[in-house]
């Protein structure tokens, strides 16, 4: 690595610089900094690893505006390096071939779909909906793995990315690495075969093509995507994601190595694995870069995530961390990928940053994979949400991509969970203790529900099932009720017109009619059964609504005085198709007592 340059390796790089004016620069300051330009560093600029006045730092400036700034701040600076193509070996680094390149990376997930025809394949993330194609015009490559793989299953999706940042060349080594021993364990190892079989595992090895390409041909140094910012290229794809973008921790200058983008969510690697994420809601996400041996906790140094979901979040960044005996660490920025999904989606989401440096050579990563598994085996074969299911429609049961939100508030920042509009299917990560959970979807009634969690990683399953939202349905009673007399009962439900509608009698409104989750307070006995033709003893209570949506039913109370304290009820109920019975609403019984 570039750090233990010779004096002499120095000098070449030195004078390479000179010929190569595009291309990133590396320094080191040798000085020890003072608390106000210590902090000024690490706002300002890109370090990749630890920070100011630690030894081994290294800060990354690309020329143009950031890298006046940086020298007028810190003219002490020492040029270690220029980036050159890593394929070219002009570098300064030994290139390694054993890394992939765009196009390995393609060939690599091709050769897995061949070898696991039934249980991989390859989706170009690009072309789901809201997603883009590359500044480059490149395609994002997805590996899927699953059991019944070609099938839209209900299951549980998990994603895990890597190489957001261009350089970090030994981030998708993790998430292809991890492809493959997931596919040769399934029939093999228990928990992997149950993974596979349970879960649609989705693995993007290379977020971000047009960067990496840029790595290989032109300098191994390279962060950024290659939007054409005018003067020079590039935004820094996670300080781009839409969640507190611009907080803190990223620029507005087009040459820096963190400018955040035009606007929140601007560029296509962004909208591409928002769009994934939002087409999948996957349970669990992990976002691999390099480097430090660092898990990062989800929220960005400016935010808060409040003691519950402090508490709750920390439990699994220490589970996570463990088996690969890594330290932890916030994120240098807001904007990043895993905070955007947490708060958008209800993702559980890190960043792990692997290895000691971007491009060691290709043994040492292959070891720090090793060191690493363990750790992804852990999230994705332990780690489960507390309550998991469905958000459907009453009406025909349709799908409903809705927002699950919890009470007591733990959260500052309206974060929500959603789900997925293809089936309905959420997972809800609830940390210990008793929750209201609230289901909300466009055009539906909210529903909520109590769960109490006691123990982690043991789902809950509830079905959410959102009524259309309607108009309340009424049913009012005119008349004395006295033996002799008539009862006038009429039903009305503003927007019905032209359905069917009922008044059935009832003896009584306990226990009820289960109609799917729903309740009707009316008992299904032979009152009821008796009401469901026109008799004699009541008419008009059954027919179409009319215009003005009011169905009018009379009831003749006949001249009996034995029947004078007799007590019943009457209801109004419509009737639509796609729900359960075909009953769509009702509206509140009404009592009716017999009088002298
Ligand atoms: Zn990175």
């Amino acid at each position: 690595m570039f750090q233990r340059l010779t004096p002499a390796l120095f000098l070449v790089a030195a004078l390479t610089a000179q010929d190569d004016p595009g291309t990133t620069f590396a320094y080191r300051i040798p000085v020890a900094l003072g608390p106000i330009r210590a902090a000024a560093l690490e706002a300002g600029f890109d370090l990749a690893h630890g920070r100011a006045n630690d030894p081994d730092l290294l800060v990354y400036v690309l020329p143009g505006a950031e890298h006046d700034a940086f020298l007028r701040l810190f003219p002490e600076a020492q040029l270690v390096a220029r980036g050159s193509p890593y394929a070219g070996g002009g570098g300064l680094d030994v290139p390694d071939a054993a890394y992939y390149t765009t196009a390995e990376i393609v060939a690599e997930i091709d050769a897995l779909v061949l070898a696991h025809p039934t249980l991989a394949r390859r989706v170009d993330v690009t072309t789901l909906p809201g997603a883009a194609r590359t500044h480059a015009n490149q395609s994002i490559w997805a590996l899927v793995v699953s059991d019944s793989v070609t099938q839209a299953e209900d299951e549980p999706a998990v994603l895990l990315a890597a190489q957001h940042h261009a350089r970090e060349l030994n981030s998708p080594h993790m998430v292809l690495r991890a492809a493959q021993r997931v596919l040769a364990g399934h029939g093999v190892d228990p928990a992997l075969t149950a993974l596979v079989d349970e879960t649609e595992l989705w693995f993007v090895p290379c977020v971000n093509p047009d960067g990496v390409d840029h790595v290989w041909n032109v300098d191994q140094l390279w962060r950024k995507n290659r939007r054409n910012n005018g003067a020079n290229y590039g935004v820094d794809p996670n300080r781009n994601y839409p969640t507190h973008w611009g907080a803190c921790g990223s620029s507005t200058t087009t040459s820096s190595e963190t400018y955040r983008g035009p606007s929140a969510g601007s560029e296509p690697e962004v909208r591409s694995m928002r769009a994934l994420v939002a087409s999948i809601r996957p349970e669990i996400y992990l976002d691999f870069h390099s480097y430090g041996q660092q898990v990062l906790f989800p929220y960005a140094p400016c935010t808060t995530a409040g003691a519950t979901v402090q508490a709750f979040l920390d439990r699994y960044v220490d589970d996570l961390r463990a088996p690969m005996s890594y330290g932890r660490r916030l994120p240098s920025a807001s904007g990043e990928a895993p905070e955007d999904h947490w708060t958008s989606s209800g993702t559980l989401s890190f960043l792990i940053e692997v290895g000691t440096a971007f491009q060691p050579a290709f043994a040492t990563t292959v070891a720090e994979e090793a060191r690493v598994w363990p750790g992804i085996r852990r999230a994705l074969t332990a780690w489960r949400p507390a309550l998991r299911g469905h958000v459907r429609s009453v009406r025909f049961g349709t799908p409903l991509e809705a927002t699950l939100t919890y009470t007591p508030a733990t959260f500052s920042y309206g974060e929500v969970t959603r789900s997925r509009a293809g089936d309905g299917r959420y997972a809800l990560w609830l940390p210990l203790g008793t929750w209201q959970v609230t289901a909300t979807a466009p055009g539906h009634d909210s529903v909520t529900r109590s769960v109490t969690v006691t123990t982690l990683d043991t789902p809950q399953t509830f079905e959410f099932e959102l009524m259309p939202s309607l108009p309340p349905a009424t049913l009012t009673k005119s008349g004395s009720e006295r033996v002799g007399t008539a009862v006038t009962l009429t039903y009305t439900a503003p927007g019905d017109a032209g359905r069917t509608y009922w008044i059935p009698l009832s003896a009584g409104t306990v226990p009820g009619f289960a109609i799917g989750n729903r309740l009707l307070p009316l008992n299904a006995d032979g009152l009821m059964e008796l009401s469901l033709g026109a008799t004699p003893l009541l008419a008009g209570n059954l027919g179409v609504l009319p215009g003005n949506a009011q169905g009018v039913a009379t009831l003749n109370i006949p001249p009996l005085p034995a029947i004078v304290g007799v007590a019943f009820f009457a209801g109004g109920i419509t009737f639509e198709t796609g729900y359960a019975y075909g009953i769509e609403r009702w509206a509140p019984p009404v009592p009716i007592v017999i009088q002298p």
